[in-house]
């Protein structure tokens, strides 16, 4: 992932060059704020002792408090951590939301842990990073490989380090820590209601239209179910095993598929289907393409093979820039990871918000909170697409560059 940052800095580039930005704004934004590494010392079951490298980037707070999500992975580097804390500086501006952006990142495989080392990988972030996190300073939150309970450590980790309560410190923790109602499927839940949005524009049906899904974590498992509980055609899904695909014109049953990953701990070879690998199931003949697993996924070598029409960003950065000019000359409508998967970090505001309040909302009342701010999100940038004649990302950037410029200049 050694490009991510240059792709990042590179789309704001683009969108520098379709609005006016202050010098001084868009030199700050082309730099973290913070950037703070870790060495995580962890006595593994075995009585070893093996140290991990941990990065927590503070991009940008002018808006405030920094926000974004932890990453346990084996190639996770500070360039991509700082990527992904743009991104989300970014994405909480097209969103609208009062939070900042900012990312962190272990280098682990957490594959290789058993439950009580990843407690202890858990335990010891939060306790590194704890003068430097809060629920007024940085809000982490789930990412790839982190889910509810390793926020729920982080969180009581946290809260032994301060020495009072601070449910507000991480968000999508479980229910029964402070946790929101619809945290877990929001994510998909966001970028289902913009996909709604988008073939209400360009005139498609739910039940007239295939998608393929790369990636089957908390985002893309969640999105299949949507989708399919919507009536689309769930053509193929994947994971980092590899994929699987129905026979033609046939849907997935996306609860088989689910068993089966939970059994064998992967999607290949649930019943019914047939083997693809997860390159040839970005290029099938569908209508959707979710990327919703990491980066760099649509690139110059593969663009030009990409048959969908419409491809909507769950990952975090899945398409770089090169790709975005081919798929743009070719007509293919890329809804932005900054735009596409802000659901997760809305419905992760909505639990700052009830935590700080102490009071909490039905799964209705979230995702009648979220629509708006999903469908509000997708005009603003759908309308500066018309009267920039840009494609959608740089309408992201554009919309939220104004954002973060005027919280900025506010400021003095
Ligand atoms: N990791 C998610 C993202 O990339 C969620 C971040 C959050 O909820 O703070 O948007």
């Amino acid at each position: 992932m050694a490009h991510a940052f240059n792709n990042a800095l590179e789309q704001l580039a683009t969108a520098a060059h379709y609005t006016e930005i202050h010098q001084a704004v868009l030199a700050r934004l082309q730099k973290p704020e913070r950037v703070i590494q870790h060495s995580l010392p962890i006595v593994m079951d075995d009585g070893t002792t093996q140290v991990f490298d941990a990065y927590r980037v503070q991009y940008n707070n002018a808006r405030g408090p920094f926000k974004g999500g932890v990453r346990f992975h084996q190639n996770v580097d500070l360039n991509e951590v700082k990527a992904l804390s743009f991104w989300m500086a970014i994405k909480t501006a097209v969103v609208n939301i009062p939070l900042g952006g900012g990312k962190g990142g272990v280098v682990v495989d957490p594959k290789q842990l058993s439950r009580a080392e990843l407690e202890r990988v858990s335990r010891a972030y939060a306790r590194a990073f704890a003068p430097y996190i809060g629920p007024m300073q940085d809000v982490p939150a789930p990412d790839v490989n982190t889910n509810a309970q390793v926020m729920a450590w982080m969180m009581d980790e946290y809260e032994q380090v301060v020495g009072h309560s601070a449910p507000g410190v991480v968000t999508g923790k479980p229910l029964e820590l402070g946790g929101s109602e619809g945290r877990g499927a929001a994510t998909a839940q966001g970028g289902f209601y913009v996909l709604q949005e988008l073939l209400q524009h360009v005139g498609k049906q739910a039940n007239n239209t295939s998608v393929a899904i790369q990636g089957f974590g908390n985002a893309g498992m969640h999105m299949a179910q949507l989708l399919e509980t919507a009536g689309y055609r769930i053509a193929a899904v994947s994971d980092s095993g590899g994929g699987v695909a129905a026979a033609d014109n046939a849907s997935l049953v996306v609860a088989d598929v689910i068993q089966h990953k939970n059994k064998t701990g992967s999607v290949v070879a649930a019943p019914s289907t047939t083997d693809i690998s997860s390159e040839e199931l970005l290029e099938l003949p569908v209508d959707v393409l979710v990327p919703a697993a990491l980066e760099n996924q649509i690139t110059d070598t593969n663009a030009d093979r990409i048959k969908a029409s419409i491809i909507l960003e769950l990952a975090n950065g899945p398409t770089t820039p090169q790709a975005d000019v081919v798929l743009h000359k070719k007509g293919v409508i890329v809804v932005p990871d900054v735009l596409a998967n802000a659901g997760g970090v809305t419905v992760s505001y909505f639990e700052w918000v009830q935590n700080q309040h102490g009071y909490y909302w039905s799964e209705a009342e979230v995702l009648d909170r979220l629509l708006p701010i999903m469908v509000d999100a997708f005009s603003d940038v759908w309308n500066i697409t018309k009267t920039d004649g840009v494609n959608m990302r740089t309408a992201a950037f554009v919309l939220a560059v104004s954002r973060l410029e005027a919280a900025m200049q506010s400021r003095g």
